[in-house]
């Protein structure tokens, strides 16, 4: 007979992870990874910054709520972000920063001397931006481990190399299929299979939402001077590109998002070439070498808010996905929503209802 568990977890990535520590024992849970090892994907791929702008004011209630948890536990260190403008922006950086001081984050608006003491060899043109100082680095892969390690202490079974790859619906719950053989049984299944969370739906029968996910592509580079340390993550705010320094070197990024399909995302070179180029119209710095390049796939629902919630046609089928380019930021609040919804407990911190899956019934 089929081995059992209350909750089947589709998906090891920063969701899963996080998802199977906070249940915390209260339910028999499988977590399964289609890859050899978990976080292959989004999750070992982010630039690993924690700011409460970023994503939008749908997606700031669940970073704010999750900031006190990741700096409590040591997984947050100070880095301050930098959105800069150009000339004839005012009016924009003004919106930028009334829309999220009216939701309690801290900012202040520079002029360009201010900026330019932050960001030495900053070009001519630039001369506003928004300061947020609360914003941090985030260790992932630390945060991932923490929540992995969590997750075995509450008695969580990790099965990696395990690919969902059929889900039937029985009287009580699901029989599942998997790509390595065996055959198991639960009586909810979660669906935090990032980039594949609509094809994971289509498997187990429950309507795809239309979740796309788009390559977004970094670099590590060289730079003359070095980059300093105490340099702030700097945001372009038409959204163009942008950086932050990492022992020493530079990560940086076009802030590209090319449709792709659900697959091992690599950068393409016209990608790189472009965060350099953006890069090279903010700043006054040589590139001295490209030393690494990657890319990963950040994954939307229409609304560019996640999805959080059972399915309300597909009984027992749970949605936990959608993160976008927040899934770490948000990792403690949202498993926390997820869990209570799962667990049928009540509402936490946060709201759950701007992220249920109704709203695209
Ligand atoms: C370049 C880049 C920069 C980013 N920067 C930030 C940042 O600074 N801050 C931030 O908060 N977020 C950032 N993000 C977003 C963040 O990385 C993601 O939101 C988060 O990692 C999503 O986690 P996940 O677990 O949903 O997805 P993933 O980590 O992709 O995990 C999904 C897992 O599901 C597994 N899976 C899929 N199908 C199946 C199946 N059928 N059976 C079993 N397993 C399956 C996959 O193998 C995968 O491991 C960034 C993302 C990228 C790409």
């Amino acid at each position: 007979m089929a081995q059992r568990y209350d909750i089947a977890i589709v998906g090891a990535g920063m969701a899963g992870a996080s998802l199977a520590a906070a249940l915390g024992g209260r339910a028999r849970v499988l977590l399964l990874e289609a890859e050899v090892r978990p976080g292959y994907h989004a999750t070992g791929r982010s630039a690993a910054f924690w700011a409460e702008s970023y994503g939008g004011p749908g997606v700031q209630p669940l970073t704010t709520a999750s900031g006190s948890w990741l700096q409590g536990h040591g997984f947050l260190a100070p880095r301050g972000a930098l959105t800069i403008a150009r000339a004839g922006q005012e009016a924009a950086v003004e919106a930028f920063a009334a829309r999220f001081a009216a939701l309690g984050v801290r900012v202040e608006i520079l002029d360009r001397a201010a900026i330019a003491a932050r960001v030495p060899g900053l070009r001519p043109g630039w001369t506003m931006a928004v300061f947020e100082p609360d914003c941090r680095d985030i260790d992932v892969a630390a945060l991932h481990q923490h929540y992995l390690a969590a997750a075995r202490h509450a008695e969580a079974e990790l099965w990696c190399s395990a690919r969902l790859v059929g889900a039937t619906a029985t009287a009580d719950g699901w029989r599942l299929r998997l790509g390595n053989g065996p055959e198991v049984a639960c009586g909810l299944l979660v669906n935090a299979a990032g980039a594949w969370a609509d094809a994971v739906a289509a498997l187990a029968g429950a309507r795809p939402i239309g979740i796309r996910p788009l390559r977004r592509t970094m670099v590590q580079i060289r730079v003359a001077p070095a980059a300093p340390a105490e340099l702030p993550l700097v945001l372009d705010l038409s959204e163009r590109f942008y950086f932050k320094p990492e022992a020493g070197r530079l990560w940086l990024s076009p802030h590209d998002e090319t449709p792709s399909p659900a697959c091992d995302a690599a950068p393409e070179e016209i990608d790189v070439a472009t965060a350099i180029a953006r890069l090279e119209e903010a700043v006054d710095w040589t590139v001295e070498r490209v030393e690494r390049r990657w890319a990963g796939l950040r994954s939307f629902a229409p609304d560019r808010l996640p999805v959080y919630g059972f399915d309300p046609v597909c009984p027992r089928f749970f949605w936990f996905a959608g993160q976008g380019g927040f899934g770490i930021q948000t990792a403690p609040a949202a498993a926390d929503l997820a869990a209570r919804l799962l667990l049928g407990e009540g509402a936490g911190a946060v709201d759950p209802a701007p992220y249920a899956p109704a709203r695209f019934c």
